[in-house]
């Protein structure tokens, strides 16, 4: 089947697709958009109920290996110091993304001429300011204007999120120590905006936004495109671009969820499948004329890929925070010790941002450390829970020719379509910058009063995915030209992180959407001189393949039986892994193998064949048993600790006991919060200017608490 010829097709609904595709649709471009996911279903997020923990380590992952939703597709990372992450659907990332919103800096284009690394951009800061304001009022960006680290531009559409209790604790201690902080630029609402509601603080943004406040781009760029009569086609997974006889691109052949065959022209096609699902399709998509993948002369598909490296410290407050709650997007920023300086012993740019750090089963087990069972337990989570900040380092990832996108030479998804194999290691300069930046986020922190912090020296995963068709002027040495346009193919495009030459120190997307953008204006302003491929012609054989259907996010399988004997001993191990205390109710108390046992196999079907092992394998129920079973059955006894976790901590006597209301909304107010302009905390910032050599080589003394 063929479908109508369009002006434009997009490859992929994420927001660089978006971005694009608003645009043209305004300009009266027909636009077709073909995603392998689905639209949102807002009311199946999972971050009003009990439940929102424990889902979010499965159907809302982050890791799609690990998330194995119907529309996923596996990645090999066998090979890479790094996981990808990624969600697939209308929205792409974003469903799932921090919406953390800031701009490289000017510098980040020029890094080869002012900093001796990577290599300069065919473009500009100023090239991009006027598609990076369109699009932080496409979004409905949220910030405060006026940093003087900040690029310049027009002030945000909205003001600025509150900063809460724990970012106004480390902006007083970036105030004394001298270092420079603002309020975090979020592309989240803190008042109603294009229909769209403002943010309540609910703080699981990470799996997905049930209020629209947070700028995903099935909102902010998808809904407009439909409405202005562009086409979305669900379900449609690309397996090739074909080319017509002159070598330009005539459109694409994708396969829909009943594994029926079609073939969609278009005068242009704008790749926007991200970093790693871009160069797969063109790597896919080799033919006689291209036979190492389309518009691939210079080697460089695949090549150059950028990831970010990034580090978290967790600073455990006396102070009760709350920090349960809060956007997640960030509170507050510092890009101080920004820019690359060689005397520090590596080359990159990093910024801090500070963010929540989620619910009691997050406490209880905590990214990058080990869980405390046993007597201990209670303490360990009434440490953290609500008194724990993270301050999050996004440091540049150096360009290097062999971190690489290719194809799976065993391995293929449901239509065929090799998965794509990350072959990535990370950079020296990386360790070094993280560890230089670790070592003061910890002193800013001990400086804000934490009583311990926590350094995961470098996050083996990564969201960030760039640099895989690089833009240039030289064909030679790029795979894009300045607008995103394929030096050999002139009617392909790439809009999406691909054509990142460097990768700054921030987080990407808006500088994503506004390279996006502009590629759509060059379209728009180019129309007449576009080369359009051939009348589509009978490029492909319509076929019928059986797609083979995974998980569904939704899908509910039926309670897994267990027996009585099963729960009995189920409850033993319970009480082994968080004994009751004075002021805690032990797991039998509150009917862990109960009611509380079905709400968790309810929620997470896949806990239950695990579970049925670590029950009968620990049929001793002694600790040492447990220790065994950790060694002998890996996945049983991950299996037994989330079960056992999740459902204590979803027991209404157990937050009561422990104080945590879960996940409440609290419609943002900054009258609630104390105002931090007032209290002069933004002063300083400015008497310190711009260019203060002296305040940005150092840092302080760091005190003993930390763990660096
Ligand atoms: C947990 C998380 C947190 C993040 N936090 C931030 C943040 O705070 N700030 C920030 O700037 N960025 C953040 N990011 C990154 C951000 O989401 C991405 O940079 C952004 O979404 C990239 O946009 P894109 O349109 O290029 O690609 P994507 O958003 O990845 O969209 C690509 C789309 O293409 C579709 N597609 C791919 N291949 C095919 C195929 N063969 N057939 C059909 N469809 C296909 C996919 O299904 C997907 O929907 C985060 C990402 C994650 C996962
Ligand atoms: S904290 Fe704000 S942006 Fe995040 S999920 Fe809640 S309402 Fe959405």
């Amino acid at each position: 089947m063929e479908g109508d010829r369009a002006d434009v097709l997009i490859l992929g609904a994420g927001p660089s697709g978006g971005a694009a595709a608003r645009r043209l649709v305004d300009a009266g471009f027909s636009v077709v958009c073909l995603e392998q996911g689905s639209w949102p279903d807002r009311g199946a997020y999972r971050g009003g109920e009990l439940d929102w923990e424990l889902t979010g380590l499965k159907q809302w992952a982050m890791d799609p290996n690990v998330r194995e939703g119907p529309s996923d597709y596996s990645i090999d990372v066998t090979d890479s110091d790094y996981g990808i992450l990624n969600f697939n659907g209308v929205g792409g990332a974003t469903t799932l993304f921090n919406a953390v919103w800031p701009r490289f800096t000017p510098s980040n284009f020029r890094t080869r001429s002012e900093a001796g690394y990577g290599s300069d951009w065919p473009i500009g800061y100023q090239d991009l300011l006027p598609y990076y304001e369109r699009t932080d009022r496409e979004v409905g960006a949220s910030g405060l204007a006026g940093n003087p680290l900040y690029p310049p531009g027009a002030d945000f559409p909205l003001p600025p999120l509150p900063i809460r209790k724990g970012g106004l604790l480390m902006a007083r201690a970036f105030t004394r120590l001298g270092w420079r902080w603002w309020p975090e630029t979020n592309a989240i609402l803190s008042a109603p905006y294009d229909g769209r509601n403002p943010c309540v603080q609910r703080g699981t943004c990470n799996q997905g936004c049930g209020e629209g406040a947070k700028g995903t781009a099935d909102l902010t760029f998808w809904r407009h495109v439909v409405a202005g009569g562009g086409r979305v086609e669900t379900g449609a997974r690309i397996s090739q671009l074909v080319l017509d006889d002159s070598g330009l691109v005539a459109g694409a052949e994708w396969f829909d969820s009943a594994g029926q065959g079609h073939f969609q022209s278009a005068d242009v096609v704008l790749c926007a499948a991200n970093g790693v699902g871009t160069p797969r399709l063109l790597l896919a998509s080799a033919c006689s004329r291209f036979p190492d993948g389309l518009a691939n002369g210079s080697g460089l598909l695949g090549r150059n890929l950028m990831l970010h490296a990034q580090s978290l410290i967790t600073g455990i407050f006396p102070d009760a925070l709350e920090s349960w709650q809060g956007h997640n997007g960030s509170w507050i920023a510092s890009q101080h010790f920004y820019e690359s300086d060689e005397d520090r012993g590596f080359l990159g740019t990093c910024k801090w941002a500070m963010h929540p750090t989620g619910g009691p089963l997050a406490q209880a087990l905590p990214l990058g450390g080990a869980p405390v069972w046993g007597p201990a337990h209670h303490a360990h989570v009434a440490e953290r829970l609500g008194h724990a900040v993270y301050m999050d380092l996004i440091g540049e990832d150096l360009p290097f020719d062999g971190n690489t996108v290719g194809l799976s030479a065993t391995e293929t998804d449901a239509v065929g379509l090799p998965i794509p194999k990350v072959t990535y290691r990370m950079p020296e300069d990386s360790k070094r910058l993280l560890a230089w930046h670790a070592g003061r986020a910890v002193e800013a922190l001990n400086e804000a009063g934490a009583a311990k912090c926590e350094v995961i020296p470098y996050v083996p995963m990564s969201a960030h995915l760039l640099g895989t068709a690089r833009m240039g002027d030289d064909p030679a040495t790029s795979v894009v030209d300045r607008f995103g346009l394929a030096h050999e193919i002139p009617n392909l495009g790439i809009v999406d992180g691909s054509v990142f030459v460097t990768s700054g120190g921030v987080n990407p997307t808006s500088t994503i959407v506004a390279l996006a953008s502009r590629t759509a204006e060059h379209l728009i302003r180019n129309r007449s001189q576009i080369r359009r491929p051939e009348p589509a012609r009978s490029v492909f054989i319509p076929c019928t393949l059986e797609i083979a259907s995974g998980q569904h996010q939704e899908e509910r399988v039926g309670v897994a039986a267990f027996d009585d004997s099963e729960r009995a001993r189920l409850s033993d191990l319970a009480d082994l892994l968080i004994p009751g205390s004075e002021s805690r109710p032990a797991p039998s108390e509150v009917g862990i193998a109960g009611r509380l046992l079905d709400q968790v196999i309810e929620a997470r079907p896949d806990l239950a064949e695990p579970l049925h092992r670590a029950v009968f394998e620990s049929a001793l129920s002694s600790p040492e048993r447990l220790d065994e079973l950790a060694v002998d059955d890996e996945e049983a006894r991950r299996a037994l600790e989330l079960a056992i976790a999740g459902g204590y901590y979803m027991s209404p006597e157990v937050r009561t006991a422990i104080g945590y209301p879960g996940q409440i909304a609290q419609v943002v107010s900054p009258d609630i919060y104390p105002n931090y302009v007032e209290e002069g905390l933004l002063e300083f910032v400015f008497q310190v200017g711009s260019n203060d050599d002296s305040r940005t080589k150092g840092g302080g003394q760091a005190k003993t608490n930390g763990t660096l």
